[in-house]
Order: structure tokens, then sequence, then C-alpha cells
């Protein structure tokens, strides 16, 4: 019988080319660190390679800057910190390894954010991610782990306006799958490299899906790049009652796991974890699909995009270039502040943005509505 035997190159022989490249990984990597990390691995097996393979593979992003890394499990974020500290320092406004975060689920506490004029705002949207503590994280579980996981389903839990149905990607057809797509409610397909160097799409679909209730305004997909993904949306500019709906049945879901014996991961230093670093904290992106014709080719756009603390995106997810002036206008940060903070952000900031827009359309000056930085 043959006995494993793993062959054990030097750091100086398996270190990635980085030249070329620009995420925060890239810039924060060095030889020296990683001689040290790899000589670790998480209880699960995950090494270095494993976290940074995203980011060697994907040099930069046209559109934003990515992190170049991803955890395979929660202990990643304790065993390889001298890489993910700085990477979530840089990523995250200089958010320190001795910071602690707050979570704010509250509607309540939001201010106004229910009239977004909606001959602009055309959709509201918020979402996040959960992943269920044991199991790994969808770069390096097993197919038994997201089965598992797909398992301990939602179904039933929910009532009233949030009764809904699970969909298993594997029983839908294919014009099922991208009429959900095309309609903004279901994931891409695996096609993003980002996903792809990072092992999240090995074993598609097996173990992936979606739930949603039946008037498609509350959703959870399954085994995207988290366990969990929750969104709460609908047509217009209400982003308050989005908002709301999304804390009430993300709270019956957090209950409803704990129930069955599974927690989120959670900590007070990274707030909920999730596999990607830029997503820790809230995991919360709170959005709109707005239209900005004007705005956006005026050359003020992104000075005011970064001082509101917003961030754009073509409407078809993180790959896409806007058409004809609508964009995803949305949090740009997730780490530090609230889920209510968050979307006071954005609720605010597109208040504004619409107002700018309605003074270029009459051929008038916007000097004065430029913001201070947040
Ligand atoms: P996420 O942050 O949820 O991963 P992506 O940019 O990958 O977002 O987009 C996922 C899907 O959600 C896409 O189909 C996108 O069009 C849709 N989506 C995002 N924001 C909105 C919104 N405000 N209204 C309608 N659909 C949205
Ligand atoms: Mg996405």
């Amino acid at each position: 019988m043959a006995t494993l035997t793993i062959k054990k190159l030097s750091a100086e022989e398996e270190y990635p080319d980085l030249s070329q490249h620009n995420n925060h990984m890239a810039k924060v990597l060095t030889m020296d660190m990683y001689k040290t990390l790899k000589e670790r691995s998480t209880p699960n097996g995950f090494t270095i390679d494993g976290v940074i393979q995203t980011g060697v593979d994907n040099p930069g992003h046209p559109f934003i800057m990515t992190v170049g890394c991803v955890a395979g499990d929660e202990e990643s974020y304790e065993v390889f910190k001298e890489l993910l500290d700085p990477v979530i320092e840089d990523r995250h406004g200089g958010y320190k390894p001795t910071d602690k975060h707050k979570t704010d689920l509250n509607p309540e506490n939001l201010k106004g954010g229910d009239d977004l004029d909606p001959k602009y705002v055309l959709s509201s949207r918020v979402r996040t991610g959960r992943s269920i503590r044991g199991f790994c994280l969808p770069p390096h579980c097993s197919r038994g782990e997201r089965r598992a996981i797909e398992k301990l389903s939602i179904e039933g839990a929910l009532d009233g306006d949030l009764e809904g149905k699970y969909y298993a990607l594997k029983n839908m057809t294919d014009e099922e799958q991208q009429q959900l797509i095309d309609d903004h409610f279901l994931f891409d397909k695996p096609v993003s490299p980002l996903l792809l160097s990072a092992g999240m799409a090995r074993d598609w679909p097996d173990g992936r899906g979606i739930w949603h209730n039946n008037n498609k305004t509350f959703l959870v997909w399954i085994n995207e790049e988290d366990h969990l993904r929750v969104i709460s949306m609908q047509k217009g500019g209400n982003m308050r009652e989005v908002f709301t709906r999304f804390c009430t049945g993300l709270s019956k879901i957090e209950s409803l796991f704990k129930q069955k014996g599974h927690a989120f991961m959670w900590n007070e230093h990274l707030g909920y974890v999730l596999t990607c670093p830029s997503n820790l904290g809230t995991g919360l992106r709170g959005g709109v699909h707005v239209k900005l014709p004007n705005l956006s080719k005026h050359d003020k756009f992104d000075e005011a995009l970064e001082r509101l603390r917003l961030q754009k995106r073509g409407t078809g997810g993180v790959d896409t270039a806007a058409v004809d002036g609508v964009f995803d206008i949305s949090n740009a940060d997730r780490l530090g502040f609230s889920e209510v903070e968050l979307v006071q952000m954005v609720v605010d900031g597109v208040k504004l943005l619409v107002e700018m827009e309605k003074r270029l359309e009459q051929g008038q000056s916007i000097d004065d509505l430029m913001p201070a930085q947040k």
C-alpha cells in the first residue's frame, strides 16, 4: 500500500509572482510572511495557498479593488492573521486588530428611508451573509458539508408574508435558472474568476439553491459565496420597508438555526465571520438600482460617492458595467459601522445623488450640493 508523502519545497520555490498585482493581499504579502505562514494550517487543513489563490489568479479587477484572499474556515482569520489583519485594516478604513464591531438590527433606529423617488430609484435591496459554525466555508468545504448545510433548511419555518419554498439548483431547468438571474433574484452561474479561483464553484450545482417567499421579496441563497446569503428586496424606493423585512426575517432565521443547535460564526472583533474579508462585520450591502445618466457623466461623481462612503457597480452584479446610466449604488463599508448606520448612509446618500441628478437635468450647478467627507 502506498503511503502519503507530501513533497515540501522551500518558500522561495513556492512563492507566487505578484509583480503585476493590484489587490490588498498582494500589497501586504511578503516572502518572510509567506515563509512563516506556509508552515501552518487550520485544524481543517486550510493553508496559506488556499487563502491567497484567488488573489494570485486575479491580479486586479476592472471596477473594484479586490481583497485577493478568502477564508476556508472560521479559524483562518486567527491562523493567518499576520496576512489577514493588515488586509482587513487596509480594506476597512484602518480597522485595528483591537477594534470591536457593533451590531444594530433594529429598523426603528433608521431615520426616514421610505421616500426615495421611484422615478429614479428602480429597486431597493439589502443583503448579508451568514456562516454556520462548525462547517468549513465554501472555498474549503466538502460535498458532504455543503449538502448538510442545504439540509438545515428553513422550509416551513417562516410564515405570513415570509412563507416560501426552497428550490435546489439541480432541480431547476436552465430556463428557470436564467429567468431568476435575469430578474436579479438569483446568483449568477459561477463565471466570475474571483469565485472560480477561490474554489467556490467546485461540484456546482450540487448543494446550491435558493429559498424565497412567494412574492420574491425575501430570499436566501444557499452555498454560493457564503453558507447563507439573506436578501430583502422590492421595486421602488422604500428602503425602510426593505430593511424592516430584512431584520425581521434574519432574526427568525437566526433563532431557527439556534434551535437546531447551529450558531452563526461571530466574534466581538470581526462581527459576523464570512468567506471574503471584505464582507466581515455586518456583511451588509444595502443598495439601489438608480438612474443617474447626467450625474454619472459629471466629473464630481466619483468624488461625491467617496465622500458619502458609497460604491458603484453595474446592475448585473459585481462583474458588470453600468448600462444607460443605471447604477447599483451601495454602502462601501461593512465593518466598524452597524447595520442601521450603513443603511442610513445609503438612504441619505442616494437622496442627495437624486437631488444632484435633478439639478443637472435642469442644466443647473451641483457645486453647493457637494457633501462633506463622511
Ligand atoms: P451581491 O453583493 O449580493 O453579491 P452582486 O453585485 O453580485 O451582489 O449582484 C447579485 C445580484 O443581485 C445581481 O443579479 C444584481 O443585479 C442583483 N441586485 C443587486 N442590487 C440590486 C438592487 N438594488 N435591485 C435589484 N437587484 C439587485
Ligand atoms: Mg456577488
